[in-house]
């Protein structure tokens, strides 16, 4: 089986993503990203953080599409890649539907996101404003198609799968820190669901 673009992923989530969540963090921010790469070469496009310190709304994918829809020539979003940090909240994963992407791609779940980043509010949205249990929404359908990048390290031969592997634990334990920070921070801020 040829290489998943999950080691490319990873590395954008190390270099692109998480220097610029280190700052938002500080500023008050969740610990939410993304980014935006182009299907050809998996070149960067665009990477984001969490904004809810300014706008409730500016969760890492909302944030990133923003900025992308503010540069002044852009790829067509079929052309494109969407890689979220974390598994997208209902809102965000209708903005990346009507911005017109067939894909996402996700590191960490929403039970994550809940049990490790106390961050539940994904899950209650999705039972009390949708009726649905966990994971529940179509992960495949008519718009796109969503990738957890731990199933893609999973699917990786031997040695790339332990390299990805040892990468994911070294990026959970950055992620841990960040939330503890955030988590800190919290009783502080204003943003509705924190
Ligand atoms: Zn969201």
């Amino acid at each position: 089986m040829s290489p998943t673009i999950a080691p490319r992923l990873l590395n954008v989530i190390d270099d692109d993503i998480l220097p610029l969540t280190e700052r938002g963090v500080f500023a008050g921010n969740k610990v939410f990203g993304a980014a935006i790469l182009r299907k050809s070469d998996l070149s960067l496009v665009m990477a984001g953080a969490n904004g809810e310190i300014e706008n409730p709304l500016w969760h890492g994918e909302i944030h990133t599409l923003k900025q992308f829809y503010e540069l002044s020539q852009r790829p067509a979003s079929s052309e494109l890649v969407f890689l979220s940090t974390h598994e997208p909240c209902t809102m965000c994963l209708s903005a990346i539907t009507w911005a017109g992407f067939d894909n996402f791609y996700y590191l960490f779940s929403h039970e994550d996101s809940r049990d490790a980043f106390a961050i539940p509010h994904d899950l209650k949205i999705l039972s009390e404003v949708f009726g649905l249990a966990p994971g529940g929404y179509r992960h495949s359908n008519a718009f796109w198609t969503a990738y957890s990048i731990p199933q893609l390290v999973e699917s990786e031969s031997e040695p790339l799968r332990s390299q990805l592997q040892q990468q994911l634990v070294r990026i959970k334990q950055h992620y841990a820190i960040l939330s503890a920070r955030y988590q800190e921070s919290k009783g502080d801020n204003h943003i509705p669901l924190n």
